[in-house]
Order: structure tokens, then C-alpha cells, then sequence
């Protein structure tokens, strides 16, 4: 094995990554080394990628980015246990600190020391990973490195979708993004009654349409009301799960949500934006921020779902060699893709 490896790096403050050679990474005793397979890019990697206010906030340089992927293990540090050489896995990209009050009771996920691989420590975007023993996630023959590699966002879709009982219940999905469109996936295959799911955008719409069975409504030209009524909704959707980030789809979602309504809050909004509480108020409605995967409880649903016909493939519109990785950034940032993944074998 030489000593280097290809890696996607952030390595300027500014628009773009560049494709370097870095060490192959050092692994500790609890540590294993994963050679990469397949990634998918996310938002995230596309607000590095664009060089925003946050990644300039967040991001050191330089650093390999990406925190989606799946691979095989290559190497194991002297104190892990329960793995083995050739595993194929993926993993959770949050590496988590074990002090704190949340992570001392077991709820790894509201650890406040999280740091995120690809975003404050070295990523995914190579074609080797060091990743604590802890943090991986063996995966089944039956789950492709496709499927793997997008196991990090279907898990922020599930934690959000499962954060609620939603059998029999009308569900509103706000903003079709892969996330949206696979959390209605989820709602689907978990016995929700009729799901909605909203965007601006028509190709995203079209897309959660071929992924799942879900009423598609493009809020730009149509009024969610009448859609409401024309499926029989008559008081408003029980569950609401925002995943647009945007303040117009927010208030779209608290317009229809029932009394006493549940909303879970994935989508991230752009900066400080003024919020009318008082619907919220006088319709009890019960609102939950959600931060990534349960640790490792989403992980465990979502492949059982992955198994028992949870069917999310078609949300993967793009596959790209790795060195053409610049066509897919561009691909992510035209809005018109779903899932874009990039091959390193
Ligand atoms: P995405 O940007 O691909 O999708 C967002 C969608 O919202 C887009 O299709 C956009 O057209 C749509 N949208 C914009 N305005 C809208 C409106 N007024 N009404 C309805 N839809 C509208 O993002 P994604 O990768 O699918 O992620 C979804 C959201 O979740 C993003 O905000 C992302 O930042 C966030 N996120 C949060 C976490 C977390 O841990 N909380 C993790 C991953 C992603
Ligand atoms: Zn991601």
C-alpha cells in the first residue's frame, strides 16, 4: 500500500474543492481504517463547496470534506472488537464525546462535544477514512455501497419521520429534497394515512413522486388548502415535518397543521428570521428540533426498514467517477438532482 491517497480537499478559502494527495490516515487501537467505496454529496458539502458564511464560520483549512459513504474495512486498531477485515459498513459521521450528562445516560446523539467528520474533522471524500470503531455500521449484503453511502441522510429522514406515532395519520412533508422525499418514503412504509409533500420546485416534486406514493404540491402554483380538501383532510395534517429551511414553507406548515398538531423542525434556516408564535400558541402545537441520527437506534431502524421493503433507490439520480467530482458539485447545485454519489473504486 503507498503511502498516499487521492482526497477532495478544502484547501483554499474559497469557492471550490480541490482533488490533492494526503496521507493515508493513522489509525489509533480503537480506530479502524475504511477504504472508500461510494459517497454521496450533501448540502452540507455544498455550502463548503460554495464557500457561505457558515462553512467560513465552521470549516477549517485545510480538510478533506464529506461525511457520507460507505466502504470496507482495511485495517483495525489492536483494541477493537467484533469487526473484522473486509466488513463492508458505513458509519455515523458524528463523533461524539462520552462526558456529558446526555452521553453518560446513553442518548449519544445530544452529546454537546459532537464534531462532524468532513466538517470540523477529516472526512469521507477519499479514498481511506479513520473512523472510531464505535462509529461504524456494518452493513447486510442485501444494502448496497450505493444505498450505504446515503444511509447518513435517510437516517436524518427517519430520525425526523419516526419522532412522532404517525400510523393512520395525515402527514405534511414540507420541501422535496432528497431528505423530504425519502422521509415521505419512510412516513409511507411506517402507515402514515395521506402524505403531502411541498416544494417550489417542480423536477424535486416530480422525483418524490417516482420514489414513493406521496401527493406532490408545488405551493408556487397551488393552494394547500384545497388540496387538503380535496383528500378529505378536514381539520389539518397531524404530523408536520419541515425539511425546506425556509420561513414561507414554515408558516405554510403551522397554517395546516391540525390542533394540537406535532411538528418535527429538520430543515435548517438561513440565519435569524422573524417567527409569528402566536398560531403556535393557540393551536398547542408541539414542536421538536432534530440533529442527526439517534445514535445508534436510527441506525438499527433504518436498515430493519431497508430489509422489510423500505425502497429509497430512486432518490439516487446521479453517479459520477470520483475525479469528476466537479460535474458533481455542479449537477448538486443546479437543484435539479436528487441523491448525486461518487465512486471510488
Ligand atoms: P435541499 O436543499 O436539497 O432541499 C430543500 C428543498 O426545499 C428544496 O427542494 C427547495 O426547493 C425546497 N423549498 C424551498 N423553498 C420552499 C418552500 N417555500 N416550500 C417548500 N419547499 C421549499 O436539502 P436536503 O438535503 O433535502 O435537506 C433538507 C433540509 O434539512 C435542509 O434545510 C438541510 O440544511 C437540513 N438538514 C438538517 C440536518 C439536521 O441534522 N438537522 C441534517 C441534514 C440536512
Ligand atoms: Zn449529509
Amino acid at each position: 500500500m503507498s503511502s498516499t491517497m487521492t482526497a477532495l480537499v478544502k484547501a483554499h478559502a474559497k469557492k471550490g474543492l480541490w482533488e490533492e494527495q494526503a496521507p493515508i490516515p493513522s489509525i489509533g487501537p480503537e480506530d479502524v481504517l475504511i477504504r472508500i467505496r461510494k459517497t454521496g454529496i450533501c448540502g452540507t458539502d455544498m455550502h463548503i463547496w460554495n464557500w457561505d458564511e457558515w462553512a467560513q464560520a465552521t470549516v477549517p483549512v485545510p480538510l478533506i470534506i464529506g461525511h457520507e459513504f460507505a466502504g470496507v474495512i482495511v485495517e483495525m486498531g489492536s483494541q477493537v472488537q467484533g469487526l473484522a477485515l473486509g466488513q463492508r459498513c458505513s458509519g455515523e459521521g458524528h463523533l461524539i464525546g462520552k462526558q456529558s450528562r446526555q452521553s453518560r445516560a446513553g442518548k449519544f446523539h445530544l452529546d454537546p462535544e459532537t464534531r462532524g467528520i468532513g466538517v470540523n474533522e477529516p472526512g469521507a471524500f477519499a479514498e481511506y477514512l479513520s473512523l472510531p470503531a464505535f462509529n461504524v455500521v456494518s452493513l447486510p449484503d442485501s444494502i448496497s455501497d450505493d444505498i450505504g453511502a446515503i444511509l447518513d441522510p435517510l437516517g436524518n429522514a427517519v430520525h425526523t419521520a419516526l419522532s412522532f406515532d404517525l400510523v393512520g395519520e395525515d402527514v405534511l412533508i414540507t420541501g422535496a429534497g432528497p431528505i423530504g422525499i425519502m422521509a415521505a418514503a419512510v412516513a409511507r412504509h411506517a402507515g402514515a394515512r395521506h402524505i403531502v409533500i411541498t416544494d417550489i420546485n417542480s423536477k424535486r416534486l416530480e422525483l418524490a413522486a417516482t420514489v414513493c406514493d406521496v401527493v406532490t404540491v408545488n405551493t408556487a402554483t397551488e393552494d394547500l388548502h384545497e388540496v387538503k380538501q380535496r383528500l378529505g383532510i378536514k381539520e389539518g395534517f397531524d404530523i408536520g415535518l419541515e425539511m425546506s429551511g425556509n420561513q414561507l414553507a414554515l408558516d405554510q406548515m403551522i397554517d395546516n397543521l391540525v390542533m394540537g398538531g406535532k411538528l418535527a423542525l429538520l430543515g435548517i434556516p438561513s440565519g435569524k428570521k422573524p417567527m409569528d408564535w402566536s398560531p403556535v400558541v393557540f393551536k398547542a402545537i408541539t414542536i421538536k428540533g432534530v440533529y442527526g441520527r439517534e445514535i445508534f437506534e436510527t441506525w438499527y431502524k433504518m436498515i430493519a426498514m431497508l430489509e422489510n421493503g423500505l425502497d429509497v433507490s430512486k432518490v439516487i439520480t446521479h453517479q459520477f467517477q470520483q475525479a469528476d467530482f466537479e460535474k458533481g458539485f455542479d449537477t448538486m447545485n443546479s437543484g435539479q438532482s436528487g441523491k448525486v454519489i461518487l465512486d471510488w473504486t
